[in-house]
C-alpha cells in the first residue's frame, strides 16, 4: 500500500554526516525537461554517490532508478508513462530494484503516478531532494512511499553534487516563480520565488573555482527579480546586476552565463554589469514566446512587442557582439494567421542566434489548458511551426556564416560524441565549434572558423 508520510526532519547537515550504506550498488538517472531538472539530477547523483553508489548506463544494471520528470515539454506525460512501462518489465526480472519518480510531474500528479504505475517505490516532489536517501531506505524497509511537500526544504545547491562536466557548473540562485504565464505550470510545481543569499552563492562559486571549475551558469526562473524577497529591516535588497559582478570577479572563474532573464524585468543595470564584468559572456537568452501583442496579453507575459524590442535594442547597444537566443510557442490558443505573421516579423527583425521553438501543449492545471474553444487545429500549427523553423534555421546559418574567417576564444568540452577525433568547444557567445584534435575538457584555445553549418561551426586552432 502506498502512503503519504512526512518523515522526521533530518537536516541537510545530518544527511551529509550519514555513512555510506550502499557501497557497490549502482544507480541510473533519467532526466526529462529543463536545466533546472538537470541541475536537480546532479544533486540526486551527488547524494546517491555519497551513499556509496556508482552510476551505471541503463535500467537493467541499476539497483536504484531515479526518473526526474517534467510537465512542460510536449508529450512529457506519454514519455513518462512509456518509460515507467519499460521499467516495469525490468523490475519484474529484478524486483530488488528501487524505482524513484521525482520532479515536476511527481510534484503535481503524485496520485496519478501511483494510480497508473503502482510499481513505483518512491514518489517525491521538487522541494525535498535532500530526503531521497531516507525515502529509498523507507521504501526498502516498509514499502512504497509518497512524500511531496509544498515548502522548499533545502536549496538544491546546498546538497552534494556529481557534475557531468568537471570544468563547468550550474549554481542555483533562486527557485520558484512569482509570474502567472498562462501556459506555464512552474509556479504551481516549483512554488513562489525564493532567492538564495548572495554570500552563499559567492562562497559556492569560490569553492567551485578552487575545484577547477572555470565556467558558471547561474540558474533561476526569472533571474532579473533575484533578491527581491531578501530585503531585511528596510535595507535595500540585493540585485542581480550586483550578483553578476561579484560572481564574475571570483578568481579562476573565466566565464559566467545565466538563465533565464525575463524581458519584462530586464534592466540597464544588468546589461551594464554584463559588459563591465569581463567574465560575463556576451550571451543573452531572452524568451519572446510570441510577436503578437494580443497573444502576449493572453499569455500574461507582462510586455508587448515594442517593450521587448526596446529592451533588446538597449542590451545590444550596451553589449557589443551580443548573441541572443529565445523561446517561441507556436499555436497558443487563439493565435491567428496575423498573430503568427507578427511572430515571424519579430524573428526576422531580432535575428536571434538560436530559437527554442515549442508547439503549444495544454498542461493540465494551467489557465491556457482551459481555453479549449480557442485551440488551434493541429495541421495549422504544424504548418506554422515548419515556417518558423525554416526562418530561424536560415537566420542561424547566416549568422554562423558571418563568423567564418574570424578567430574566437573557445572552451573545450572534450571529444565530440559523434566524432571522437574532433573536440567539441564553445565560444563565449555559446556557438558550438568542432575542432580537430584532442583538447581536454576545460582547456581554452583560439579557434579560426573555417566553415559554418546550420547548427555548428568548424574551426582550426591558431
Ligand atoms: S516567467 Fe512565466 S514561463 Fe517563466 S517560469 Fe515563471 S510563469 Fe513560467
Amino acid at each position: 500500500m502506498s502512503q503519504t508520510v512526512l518523515l522526521p526532519e533530518p537536516t541537510v547537515r545530518e544527511q551529509l554526516r550519514r555513512l555510506p550504506t550502499r557501497v557497490g550498488k549502482k544507480y541510473f538517472i533519467r532526466t526529462f525537461g529543463c536545466q533546472m531538472n538537470d541541475h536537480d539530477s546532479e544533486r540526486i547523483a551527488g547524494l546517491l554517490e555519497q551513499d556509496g553508489m556508482t552510476a551505471t548506463d541503463g535500467y537493467e544494471s541499476a539497483d536504484v532508478v531515479y526518473i526526474n520528470t517534467c510537465t512542460i515539454r510536449e508529450n512529457a506525460d506519454n514519455r513518462l508513462y512509456g518509460n515507467l512501462g519499460m521499467i516495469k518489465a525490468v523490475k519484474d526480472i529484478n524486483p530488488e530494484m528501487t524505482l524513484v519518480v521525482g520532479g515536476c510531474a511527481a510534484q503535481k500528479d503524485r496520485d496519478l503516478i501511483r494510480e497508473r504505475a503502482p510499481w513505483v517505490d518512491v514518489v517525491m516532489g521538487t522541494h525535498n531532494l535532500d530526503r531521497v536517501l531516507d525515502l529509498i531506505d523507507h521504501a526498502e524497509d516498509w514499502g512504497p512511499i509518497t512524500e511531496v511537500v509544498d515548502e522548499l526544504q533545502a536549496m538544491p545547491s546546498s546538497l552534494p553534487v556529481r557534475r557531468e562536466l568537471q570544468h563547468s557548473a550550474w549554481v542555483t540562485i533562486q527557485v520558484g516563480c512569482n509570474n502567472t504565464c498562462t501556459f506555464c505550470i512552474v509556479p504551481s510545481v516549483r512554488g513562489v520565488e525564493i532567492s538564495r543569499r548572495p554570500g552563499d552563492i559567492v562562497r559556492e562559486v569560490e569553492r567551485l573555482a578552487k575545484d577547477g571549475v572555470v565556467e558558471i551558469t547561474l540558474l533561476g526562473q526569472n533571474v532579473d527579480t533575484y533578491g527581491r524577497d531578501l530585503a531585511i529591516d528596510g535595507k535595500r535588497s540585493p540585485i542581480f546586476g550586483e550578483l553578476l559582478r561579484r560572481v564574475g570577479s571570483v578568481e579562476g572563474v573565466e566565464r559566467v552565463r545565466f538563465t533565464s532573464p525575463h524581458p519584462n524585468d530586464f534592466r540597464e543595470d544588468v546589461a551594464l554589469a554584463m559588459v563591465e564584468t569581463e567574465a560575463v559572456c556576451e550571451q543573452l537568452h531572452f524568451p519572446l514566446q510570441s510577436g503578437s501583442d494580443r497573444v502576449l496579453r493572453a499569455m500574461h507575459r507582462g510586455y508587448n512587442r515594442r517593450k521587448y524590442m526596446d529592451r533588446l535594442a538597449m542590451a545590444r547597444e550596451i553589449i557589443p557582439g551580443l548573441a541572443v537566443s529565445t523561446d517561441i510557442i507556436v499555436g497558443f490558443p487563439g493565435e491567428s494567421d496575423e498573430d503568427f505573421d507578427l511572430t515571424i516579423e519579430v524573428v526576422e527583425e531580432a535575428r536571434f542566434s538560436q530559437a527554442f521553438t515549442f508547439i503549444f501543449s495544454a498542461r493540465p492545471g494551467t489557465a491556457a489548458a482551459l481555453m479549449t474553444d480557442a485551440f488551434v487545429p493541429d495541421e495549422v500549427i504544424r504548418e506554422r511551426f515548419a515556417r518558423l523553423v525554416e526562418t530561424q534555421n536560415r537566420i542561424t546559418r547566416e549568422l554562423n556564416e558571418e563568423m567564418v574567417g574570424s578567430t574566437f576564444e573557445v572552451l573545450s568540452e572534450g571529444p565530440s560524441k559523434k566524432r571522437p577525433e574532433m573536440a567539441t568547444t564553445r565560444t563565449r557567445t555559446g556557438n558550438l565549434v568542432h575542432i580537430e584534435g584532442d583538447y581536454s575538457p576545460g582547456a581554452f584555445l583560439d579557434a579560426h572558423i573555417v566553415s559554418a553549418a546550420p547548427h555548428h561551426l568548424v574551426g582550426i586552432p591558431v
